[in-house]
């Protein structure tokens, strides 16, 4: 076991701690560091660890699926974990098994396939996140319509960014009856050159506006459809 950066454990229970730093475990990594989350990174791959020393909070060569190495890393104080190993399914599991063994309240994990998934919450991971499986969704709603952007929520619920539609440009949104007409509310809106404000019952939208917009699944797809 090699440690590359930082004292031995991080102490905020805020912290993350990030196990394998493949493309998902990196990306979430960096992403949480950028936003001044602590993050201890462990990976049983010298190199990478190595490319990450100087972007993580903590980051340490280490095998997961060791009981006694994790506790000396203090992995066992953390409130938050993220299993982020998916193909080496033997690693994902043993691992996952540990941080719930543990006690950590919020175990996080990807899970390539279904089977994994199963498996994992079985073993009482709290979140299971398919990235390959959502992405794909993500990407098929962005392909079908005129879409910028798309999250799905639960219950048939979705946010959209898109480009305003004709019947909607010029008019104040309060006069479009967007909400009776395609069953969707404009949320925000963003002037070319701007940033994203709020929307209003007063605000006009223009032709080169990019709008959010918030509604059940099947009519902001609908909307985002308009020409
Ligand atoms: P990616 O996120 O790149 O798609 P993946 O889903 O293919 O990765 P793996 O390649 O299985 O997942 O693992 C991701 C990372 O986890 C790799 O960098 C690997 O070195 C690391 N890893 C795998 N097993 C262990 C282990 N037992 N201990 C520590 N790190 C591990």
């Amino acid at each position: 076991m090699a440690k590359t950066r930082g004292p031995r454990r991080t102490t905020n229970k805020d912290s993350v701690v990030v196990i394998g730093l493949g493309r998902f475990g990196r990306a979430l990594a960096l992403e949480l560091v950028d936003e001044d989350t602590e993050v201890l990174g462990i990976d049983e791959n010298a190199e990478l660890v190595q490319q990450l020393s100087g972007s993580l909070t903590h980051v340490v060569r280490a095998d997961s699926t060791n009981e006694d190495t994790l506790r000396q890393l203090g992995v066992h104080e953390f409130n938050r974990a993220v299993v982020a190993i998916g193909s080496n399914l033997e690693a994902s599991i043993l691992t996952a098994s540990l941080l719930v063994s543990f006690g950590i309240p919020d175990v996080w994990a990807k899970a390539l396939s279904e089977a994994q998934g199963r498996i994992l919450t079985q073993l009482g991971v709290h979140h299971v996140v398919y990235p390959e499986h959502e992405m794909g969704q993500r990407v098929a709603h962005l392909v079908r319509g005129r879409m910028l952007d798309y999250i799905e929520f639960e219950d048939d619920f979705a946010m959209v960014k898109t480009k305003p539609p004709s019947g909607i440009i010029g008019y104040k949104l309060a006069d479009t009856a967007v909400r009776s007409r395609y069953g969707i509310t404009v949320v925000a809106i963003k002037r070319p050159g701007q940033g994203f404000t709020y929307a209003t019952a007063d605000t006009i939208v223009e032709a080169d506006d990019t709008i959010i917009v918030a509604g059940r699944t099947r009519q902001t797809e609908r909307f985002s459809e308009l020409q």
